[in-house]
């Protein structure tokens, strides 16, 4: 593996953490040639680190660029950056608390961002989804759009669609979730493609569908981050035995 610049600015811990967890994420099949994963800078303010435009399944150490506020590479990286990196850099800037993000085109979340059916929290796993799942319409800030999230000003207004929410559904197109570290945007979007394809199962059973409540959400989203290492271990044992 190639050695990185020491100037880089992430830690030899975020940056293998990345790394994992973009091979994990493919593994679970909530990315596939598409989709990423960011940590804010543990090195340097007002920076963040993803991969170059790559399958994430194949990310190494040597993928990682680090990009500045407004989700532009540091000069002096020339290489092919993710279109969709204003995700990123507009979350970070409007959400402090925000250290990892993870946008995917999960199959199952899809169906929840064009119809009227709400995504809710069905099982404990997905209590996170509590503080509510908004859906972006890209098309009441760009009715020319591609889907993509491809400036800062798209970006901004997904940011604003996400509020202080966990999730943000994208109507056509994904979802984009937030955590605390790099374990926890991934058990969310792991999580969150499982509790929508439960809700999607449920619905097929006679109903109405027993949902948890606002308190159960939010008391069950503080238990699970006691327990976040957990899969986290297992996780990446299961992605790093075949490097
Ligand atoms: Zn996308």
């Amino acid at each position: 593996m190639k050695k990185r610049n020491s100037r880089f600015p992430a830690s030899r811990m975020l940056i293998d953490d990345l790394v994992a967890a973009s091979r994990i994420l493919a593994r679970h099949e909530v990315l596939d040639a598409y989709g990423h994963i960011s940590a804010r800078s543990d090195r340097r303010p007002g920076c963040f680190v993803m991969s170059r435009s790559l399958a994430p399944a194949l990310v190494t150490a040597a993928d990682l660029m680090a990009l500045d506020a407004d989700s532009e590479p540091l000069p002096g990286d020339a290489r092919k950056a993710f279109i969709e990196r204003y995700i990123h850099g507009e979350i970070y800037r409007s959400r402090p608390e925000v250290m990892a993000i993870v946008h995917s085109h999960s199959a199952s979340v899809i169906p929840f961002g064009v119809t009227r059916s709400r995504l809710r929290p069905i099982y404990h796993m997905g209590a996170f989804l509590w503080s509510g799942t908004p859906v972006f319409e890209i098309r009441k800030h760009k009715l020319d759009n591609d889907l993509l999230v491809r400036d800062r000003g798209l970006g901004k207004a997904l940011a604003g669609s996400l509020g202080a929410c966990n999730c943000v559904l994208m109507r056509g197109h994904g979802m984009t979730v937030v955590g605390d570290g790099v374990p926890e945007a991934v058990y969310r979007a792991i999580y969150t493609e499982m509790n929508a394809r439960l809700q999607l199962q449920a619905n097929l059973l006679e109903g109405p569908i027993e949902f948890l409540s606002d308190e159960e959400g939010r008391r069950s989203t503080a238990a699970n981050r006691g327990t976040l290492e957990r899969p986290w271990e297992l996780w990446k044992k299961q992605v790093l035995g075949r490097k």
